[in-house]
C-alpha cells in the first residue's frame, strides 16, 4: 500500500475518474466556461427552516431544491460545480494545445493525448486490437510460473491484478523510501461487496457476474463460453476478497507495519515467486520491504495452488478487459458505463465525450496539463494569499494546542514541535514533471493510455532504496481537493481548489475563513486525528504521547465516532444505511478541528474592531453559512450507498451537522438554546 493520505473529499469520486470511459461523440459541445461560483448564496438559503434545528437544511435547502443531480453526473454539489467548471477550463486549454502548429513540448504532448482520445472513428477502426498481444500472452500460458511472469508484466502496464506492488516512505524512517506489498486485484470497490449475503449484496455479485459475461461476449467469447468463464471470475476475486483486510481495520498504520527481508517475503508465499518477480519488475533493487498483509498472501498462495490454471488465465483475461474497457470502441465503453456508472453509483447517462477526455488526458498526464493550467489560472498571487491564509490557521493551532486543558505540557510541546515542522505546500509543485520519455501519437489512443501507465508505474517504483521525494505531489494542480500525508507530514492544496466558492477576492474574511479556512484547518488537524497523531515531526510512526494523554485523546475521539454512528448515509426503498463511525473518525476528526481553528484565525482577524453585518448576516453567522454551504450536496441513493461503504468521509448533511453540533461558536452565533438539535447535550471536541 502507499500510506494512505487523508484528503477533503474522496478523491475518486466520479467512477470516470477511475473506470475512465468514451462516449457518444455527437453529444454536447462544451459551451462557455461558466461564470464562478458563489461564495456565500443567499439564494441557496432556506429561510424556513431554524438554523438551531437543521443548519444543513437551512444552508442549503433551496440548493437542493434548485440544483438535481445532472445526468452525467452520481451526485451534485457546490465543489462539484467547481470541478465541472475545471473541466471547462481544461477544455479550453486542450482544444488550443490540441491545434497542429506552434505549440510547445507540453501543449503537444497533451494536445495529442486529448486529440486521440476524441478520435472515435481511429479507435472504433482499431477494434479489439489493442488487447491482442496481451490476450495472446495469457493464452499462452503453460505453467504456474508463467502466470506469475504475465501478473509482473500486467502490473508494469499499471493493471490491478491478484496483488499490489507499490513504494512508501519507511514507517520508521520516512526518509528512505521502500518497497511495498499488498492485497488487491478486485473488480468491485470493496471486500464487502463478496463476502456479505445482504439482499444488496448479493444482487451486486450478480450484476457484477452479467456484466463480465457481456464484456467476454463484446471481445468475442461464445455466450455460453463467457458465462461460465464470468462465474469463475467471481470465485476467483471472492477468493482473494475472504484473504483482504477489512478497510476500517486498514486505518490503523500499525495493522499494516510488518518490515521483512526479501528471503522472508518469499518464502511466505512461495507460489509468488517473488524474488523473480521484483528482479523483473523494474524497480532498483532492496533487501527488504513492507509486506502490508502478511496474511493476505499466505492465503493467496494456497489459492494459487488449489484453484486450476485456466481459472486463473480466465482471472486474468478479466482484469485486461476490465483495464482497458474505457479505451475500446463504443459497445465495451457503454457496457462498462452500464455497470459502474448506472447500477453502482445510479448515474443516468454517461459524460459527453469531451469531458471523459479531459479526465483521462488529467489522469495520464496530469502534471504537464497542470502546468498549462496554472499559467492561465493561478500564479504567484494565488499562491501568496494562501499562505497567508495558512499561517493564520497555524498560528490558531498553536494558540489551541497551547490552551488544551487536558493535555500534559510534555505532550503539549511534541504536538507543537510536529506543528511546526509541517510543510505547506501550495498550488503546484516547484518542478514540472518531465514527460519527454512518454510516446504520445494522434491516432493510438489505448496505446497512449498503456504508455502513460507504464511510465507512472516506473516513476513510482523507481523511488524504492532511495530518500524520499518530499516534492512529489499525489494530486494535480486541476484537482478540487486537498490532502495531508501522515509520512511526509506535509499539507497540500492543488491550485484547483483555491477559487471560488472556496476563496474569493471579492469576499469578506468570515467568508473565506469558513469556506478555505475551515478546509486549510482540517488538514492540519489530520496530522493530530486518530491515526495522523501516532507519526511525529518526521513522518514516523512513533508515539509521542504520555499514556494519560493517550487515553483522553482516545475518550474525545470515541465520542465523534458514537455520534456519526448514529447518522444514516441513505435510506430508500432497499432499507437505511448507517454510517460507520471508525471508519469515518479521522475525517470527522479533522472537521471538529477545521471549524475550531479557522473560527480562531477569524477572530484574530478581526481583533477588537466591530464588523457590521453584511446581508443581515454577522461575521460569525456568515462564517458558519460559508462552511454550510460548501456542502450542498444531492446524491444519487446508489452512490449514497457505495460511499457509505468505501468513503472514509461523511456526506454533506452530516459534515455540516454533525459539525456545528458540537460548536459552542455556533450555537453563540446563531442564538441556540440547549435542547435544541443543533445544540449536542455533550458535546465532542477532540483538539
Ligand atoms: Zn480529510
Amino acid at each position: 500500500m502507499r500510506l494512505q493520505t487523508s484528503m477533503l473529499l474522496p478523491f475518486v469520486l466520479f467512477w470516470t475518474l477511475s473506470g475512465f470511459a468514451q462516449t457518444n461523440p455527437t453529444s454536447s459541445q462544451p459551451t462557455p466556461v461558466p461564470k464562478e461560483i458563489p461564495s456565500f448564496d443567499l439564494t441557496a438559503i432556506d429561510k424556513t427552516v431554524d438554523p438551531c434545528v437543521d443548519f444543513y437544511q437551512y444552508a442549503c435547502g433551496n440548493w437542493m431544491k434548485n440544483n438535481p443531480i445532472p445526468a452525467d453526473k452520481p451526485m451534485w454539489g457546490r465543489f462539484y460545480e467547481l470541478r465541472e467548471r475545471n473541466l471547462y477550463v481544461l477544455h479550453d486549454i486542450l482544444e488550443e494545445a490540441e491545434k497542429p502548429g506552434q505549440r510547445s513540448a507540453v501543449q503537444q504532448k497533451v494536445g495529442d493525448y486529448y486529440a486521440a482520445c476524441m478520435d472515435v472513428p481511429a479507435i472504433d477502426k482499431r477494434g479489439t486490437a489493442p488487447l491482442k498481444p496481451m490476450m495472446d500472452k495469457i493464452a499462452a500460458i503453460k505453467t504456474k510460473q508463467d502466470f506469475m511472469q504475465e501478473v509482473g508484466a500486467m502490473h508494469r502496464d499499471g493493471v490491478d491484478v491478484l496483488f499490489s506492488f507499490d513504494q512508501m516512505p519507511d514507517m520508521h524512517d520516512s526518509r528512505q523510501t521502500i518497497a511495498d506489498i499488498d492485497q488487491g486485484g478486485l473488480t468491485l470497490p470493496d471486500r464487502d461487496y463478496y463476502l456479505k449475503d445482504d439482499a444488496k449484496s448479493v444482487e451486486t455479485r450478480q450484476k457484477l457476474v452479467e456484466h463480465v459475461q457481456k464484456m467476454f461476449e463484446l471481445a468475442g467469447d461464445k455466450p455460453e463460453v463467457a458465462a461460465a468463464e464470468a462465474k469463475t471470475v467471481l470465485q476467483v476475486e471472492t477468493g482473494l476478497a475472504k484473504a483482504a483486510m477489512d478497510r476500517t481495520v486498514r486505518r490503523d498504520p500499525k495493522v499494516l507495519d510488518h518490515m521483512m527481508t526479501e528471503e522472508q517475503a518469499a518464502a511466505l508465499a512461495p507460489s509468488f515467486e517473488l524474488t523473480r518477480y521484483f528482479a523483473e519488475s523494474g524497480a532498483p533493487k532492496f533487501t527488504s520491504l513492507n509486506v502490508s498483509n502478511p496474511d493476505f498472501f499466505k492465503q493467496v498462495d494456497q489459492q494459487l495452488d488449489a484453484v486450476p490454471l485456466d481459472e486463473w488465465k480466465t482471472y486474468l483475461r478479466w482484469r485486461t478487459l476490465d483495464s482497458y474497457a474505457t479505451v475500446l470502441p463504443q459497445p465495451f465503453v457503454d457496457e462498462n458505463f452500464q455497470f459502474f456508472g448506472n447500477y453502482m453509483s445510479g448515474q443516468k447517462e454517461i459524460e459527453p465525450r469531451w469531458k471523459r477526455c479531459v479526465h483521462s488526458t488529467d489522469g495520464a498526464l496530469g502534471m504537464a496539463l497542470g502546468e498549462l493550467y496554472v499559467d492561465k489560472t493561478f500564479g504567484p498571487a494565488g499562491k501568496e494569499r494562501t499562505l497567508k491564509m495558512v499561517n493564520a490557521i497555524e498560528a490558531a493551532m498553536h494558540e489551541d494546542i497551547n490552551q488544551l486543558g487536558w493535555m500534559s505540557e510534555a505532550t503539549k510541546q511534541k504536538a507543537l514541535e510536529k506543528l511546526n515542522a509541517i510543510v505547506n505546500n501550495i498550488g503546484y509543485p516547484d518542478k514540472w514533471r518531465d514527460y519527454s520519455s512518454v510516446v504520445v501519437t494522434r491516432d493510438d489512443y489505448a496505446g497512449n493510455f498503456t504508455r502513460a501507465n507504464a511510465f507512472e508505474v516506473h516513476r513510482q517504483l523507481n523511488k524504492i532504496s532511495k530518500p524520499t521525494d518530499k516534492k512529489d505531489w499525489g494530486m494535480t494542480p486541476p484537482t478540487v481537493n486537498a490532502y495531508y500525508r501522515p509520512d511526509m507530514n506535509d499539507i497540500n492544496f492543488p491550485a484547483g481548489i483555491l477559487q471560488p466558492p472556496f476563496y474569493s477576492n471579492q469576499m469578506d474574511d468570515a467568508v473565506n475563513y469558513g469556506a478555505i479556512g475551515m478546509v486549510i484547518g482540517h488538514e492540519l488537524t489530520h496530522g493530530f486525528d486518530d491515526q495522523g497523531s501516532k507519526f511525529d515531526a518526521n513522518g514516523n510512526l512513533n508515539n509521542w504521547w504520555t499514556p494519560q494523554d493517550e487515553k483522553a485523546f482516545e475518550q474525545r475521539t470515541s465520542c465523534l465516532a458514537d455520534e456519526y454512528s448514529n447518522f444514516v448515509a441513505v435510506k430508500d426503498s432497499e432499507g437505511a444505511v448507517k454510517l460507520n463511525g471508525k471508519l469515518t473518525l479521522g475525517e470527522n476528526t479533522a472537521d471538529n478541528g477545521g471549524i475550531k481553528l479557522a473560527y480562531m484565525a477569524l477572530m484574530n482577524a478581526i481583533g477588537n474592531t466591530p464588523i457590521k453585518p453584511i446581508d443581515g448576516y454577522t461575521p460569525e453567522q456568515r462564517f458558519f453559512i460559508a462552511y454550510g454551504q460548501i456542502w450542498c450536496t444531492n446524491v444519487s441513493d446508489q452512490q449514497a450507498r457505495k460511499l457509505a461503504i468505501i468513503d472514509p468521509h461523511s456526506p454533506g448533511r452530516w459534515r455540516v451537522n454533525g459539525v456545528v453540533q458540537n460548536s459552542a461558536a455556533f450555537e453563540k452565533a446563531f442564538g441556540c438554546k440547549p435542547g435544541q438539535p443543533m445544540v449536542r447535550e455533550n458535546a465532542c471536541r477532540v483538539w
